[in-house]
């Protein structure tokens, strides 16, 4: 097939070096990263219009989109106008990730378990709500916020002052123009990927992902700083109540709003007293989960993807590796707070057979210059490793951060604590 996958972090990346391994597809990346060029080719092409009319003119087979905004912004629409083969949500069931709002009224309207809360436009409502709830208390925006919109208020105080800052449009301009707010869950938080077509599902081993910048979960949020899978904080009961209550409900119930559900819906559960809780749901890969996740897959990625996006998901049977993954995020100095001067990567000839045979990197903030990789920022790149344990796994991925330069690197050196300690 020739594929084109949307999007230019490790998440991307890492779909790519999937189906790069099967060897025998063609890969388009748009925008793609420095890396990525090494897997396929690299199109920029920004307009979806004019992206599904050059996918008409590649002979594209099938399009994967990997972050959320183009989703939102019905990028799926326009490809399946056009015949186009995609696999991802529509804009409107994308607004699962699109709206908080919408999101906690589908999962209170079908019954699906998630924290008590009142939306509402309105400070006094939002005031008057907050009086009654105990302490701490939960605000979040209801648009797109690139994961800043959540606030986890520690007194009253605190959550109506961030309550008025969302609602007169301070925090998050439009975004915060309605607000949710919410009961406070107190338990341990695990990422459920299910690969959706409409109507069939197939779940992914449960990720856990480690979203503050310091060890012991310390310090700012991040987009995530390394992920592991499958977490031994799931066991079967628990996977059958997130099937049962959660993913099967969603399902019927998109369908039934007309929307139906095809794609990655990412489902943040919080486990509370062995009780699987829906803190949310993203309608894409987490990032760095998906950098753990796809080497997991004895099936070909493609063909899961391919299946998704034809309504065929029934006929496959998805096979899953015997073993852990873990990867740990390597950043630049200056992440979460600022950009970073760009810096060479320089990558140890690794020599070790028992590191070459068992980890990987996926890259993600990341531009070729003449022809070194630089590291342009933000999160730079994944060392994925894997192993019959997770602390294995770990250890070797670990191995590899120690064979890969380039200056004021930095990671998280606890990746998949909970699961070890
Ligand atoms: P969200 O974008 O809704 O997943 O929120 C971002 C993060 O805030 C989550 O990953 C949780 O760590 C935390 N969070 C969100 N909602 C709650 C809640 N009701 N109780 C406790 N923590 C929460």
């Amino acid at each position: 097939m020739n594929i084109l996958i949307l999007g230019s972090g490790g998440r991307e990346y890492s779909i790519g070096l999937s189906i790069y391994k099967e060897e025998k597809h063609n890969l388009f990346f748009m925008p793609g990263n420095g890396a990525t060029e090494d897997l396929g080719k690299n199109i920029n092409i920004k307009d979806y219009n004019e992206l599904a009319f050059w996918a008409k003119e590649n002979n594209i087979d099938l399009t994967i989109v990997g972050p959320e905004a183009p989703l939102v912004d019905g990028v799926v629409d326009i490809f399946k106008k056009e015949n186009l083969t995609i696999f991802g949500p529509s804009k409107a069931a994308a607004m699962l990730e699109g709206s908080k709002v919408y999101m906690k009224n589908i999962l209170k309207k079908y019954n699906i378990p998630t924290a008590a809360f009142l939306e509402t436009n309105n400070e006094n409502e939002a005031h008057d709500f907050i009086d009654t709830m105990n302490e701490p208390i939960v605000v979040k925006a209801d648009g797109l916020c690139a994961g800043k919109g959540v606030i986890i208020a520690q007194s009253k105080d605190e959550a109506k002052k961030a309550a008025s800052d969302m609602l007169s449009g301070d925090s998050f301009g439009d975004a915060g123009t309605n607000v949710v707010i919410e009961e406070f869950l107190d338990g341990y938080e695990l990422s459920i990927f299910a690969i959706c077509d409409g109507e069939n599902y197939k779940i992914l081993p449960a990720a856990q992902d480690h979203k503050r910048i310091g060890d012991g979960d310390t310090g700012p949020n991040t987009g995530g700083m390394g992920a592991y899978a499958p977490t031994p904080l799931v066991n079967e009961d628990i996977y059958k109540k997130v099937e049962e209550r959660v993913v099967k409900p969603t399902l019927d119930g998109m369908k039934n709003e007309g929307a139906p559900f095809e794609g990655v819906l990412f489902i943040g559960v919080m486990v509370v007293k062995g009780e699987p809780i829906i803190l949310e749901y993203n309608v894409r890969f987490g990032d760095p989960e998906c950098e753990i996740l796809m080497p997991l897959l004895e099936t070909p990625v493609s063909e899961l993807f391919y299946k998704g996006a034809t309504k065929d998901l029934n006929s496959l049977d998805i096979k899953i590796k015997d073993e852990f993954s873990v990867g740990v995020v390597m950043a630049s100095g200056n992440y979460p707070y600022s950009s970073s001067a760009p810096a060479e990567i320089i990558i140890d000839n690794i020599v070790d057979e028992d590191i070459l045979n068992n980890t990987h990197i996926s890259f993600a903030g990341v531009a070729k210059q003449d022809d070194k990789l630089m590291a342009t920022g933000g999160r730079v790149l994944v060392c994925v490793g894997f192993g019959k344990t997770i602390k294995q796994a770990r250890d070797r991925a670990y191995l590899l951060c120690g064979q890969v330069h380039f200056a004021g690197k930095k990671c998280r050196t606890d990746i998949a604590y909970q699961a070890l300690k």
